[in-house]
């Protein structure tokens, strides 16, 4: 995965999450979202602690950014 900033390589590895939720800046934290219209926003993951798991993730040391896969594995 190519950095879309620097265009270097980003190394892969993931996220230990419960939960990941993402909210446009226009938005507010929801208890439920429309998985089918997630430009409104939407949860990965489930909020239950046992529920944690790897959310896939490629990290920049270059511009210290990462870029989160949104799909539910
Ligand atoms: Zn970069």
């Amino acid at each position: 995965m190519k950095c879309g900033y620097c265009n270097n390589n980003m190394m892969q590895g993931w996220i230990p999450t419960a939960a990941i939720e993402w909210v446009p800046n226009s938005g507010e934290l929801k208890w439920l979202y429309d998985n089918q219209n997630r430009v409104n926003g939407f949860r990965l993951g489930k909020f239950h602690f046992f529920n944690k798991q790897r959310q896939k993730a490629w990290y920049c040391p270059i511009c210290d950014l990462l870029l989160i896969n949104c799909k539910e594995e």
